[in-house]
C-alpha cells in the first residue's frame, strides 16, 4: 500500500499553487490558479482511453517511466534515481496525470525535494506538464536497491559502494574492511562516520594513501 506524502517543506512554488488552487473554490479571485482543464493537457490525456487507450497509456506511461529515470541524483551525479532504486513507479491516473513515486533514501535526507522537483521538471521537457511525485515509505528503501551498475559507477566515481545484503545491521556494526575504490586494497581505515553526505563515511586507503567516500549501508 503506498502512502502519499505530500512534499510540503519542498514543494516548487508552482506545485503548491496547483494545490492550493484545487482547494480554491470556482469563484474564488485567484488569478494564480491554473484553469481546471490544465490536467487535460497531457498527452496521455489526449490519447483516446477506450479503443487502443490501453496501449497507448501504456506508451504514455513508458515514456513518462523513460524521462522520470533521467533524473541524476544531486549529492552523486554519477547516479539516476532509477540506479538507485529510489524511483518505485509510474503510473498514469485516471485524468491523465502523471503520478511518479519515489522511496526516500533515510528519513530528513535533504536530496528527497531536489529530486522531487527534477522528476517534475524532466517530465514537464518530455510533455507531462501536470505530473505528481509522491513519497512512500512500502517499500523501505534499502542500499541493495541499486543496480550492481549502479555499485560499479560508483567505484568509477571514486566512491566505494555499499555491500549488498548488509542489512539494517550495518548501522550498527560497520563494516570491517571497505575496499578502496582507487587501487582495491581492502588496508583501509575509517576516518570519520560522515564524509560529503549524510549517507557516507569518510575513509582512507593507507595502500595509496587516498582518501575517499564509502556510501553507507541501509
Ligand atoms: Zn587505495
Amino acid at each position: 500500500m503506498v502512502s502519499s506524502i505530500p512534499l510540503r517543506p519542498h514543494s516548487h512554488p508552482r506545485a503548491e499553487e496547483r494545490r492550493q488552487g484545487r482547494r480554491v473554490s470556482k469563484d474564488a479571485p485567484d488569478c494564480t490558479r491554473e484553469p481546471s482543464g490544465a490536467s487535460f493537457e497531457t498527452p496521455a490525456a489526449r490519447a483516446p482511453q477506450d479503443e487502443g487507450g490501453a496501449e497507448s497509456g501504456e506508451r504514455e506511461r513508458i515514456a513518462a517511466r523513460a524521462a522520470a529515470a533521467r533524473v541524476a541524483d544531486p549529492e552523486i551525479p554519477v547516479l539516476t534515481i532509477d540506479d538507485l532504486g529510489i524511483l518505485h513507479d509510474v503510473a498514469i491516473d485516471a485524468a491523465g496525470q502523471v503520478v511518479v513515486t519515489i522511496l526516500p533514501t533515510y528519513s530528513g535526507c535533504p536530496a528527497m525535494g531536489v529530486i522531487a522537483l527534477g522528476v517534475e521538471a524532466e517530465l514537464a521537457e518530455a510533455g507531462f506538464s501536470g505530473a505528481r511525485v509522491r513519497l512512500s515509505n512500502t517499500p523501505a528503501w534499502s542500499t541493495d536497491f541499486m543496480s550492481e551498475a549502479a555499485r560499479e559507477k560508483l567505484r568509477a566515481y571514486g566512491i566505494s559502494p555499499p555491500e549488498r545484503g548488509a542489512g539494517k545491521r550495518a548501522l550498527f556494526a560497520p563494516s570491517a574492511s571497505v575496499a578502496c575504490p582507487r587501487c582495491g586494497s581492502e588496508d583501509t581505515e575509517r576516518v570519520s562516520e560522515f564524509g560529503s553526505t549524510a549517507c557516507k563515511a569518510h575513509w582512507r586507503c593507507l595502500a595509496c594513501r587516498e582518501p575517499f567516500d564509502h556510501f553507507k549501508c541501509i
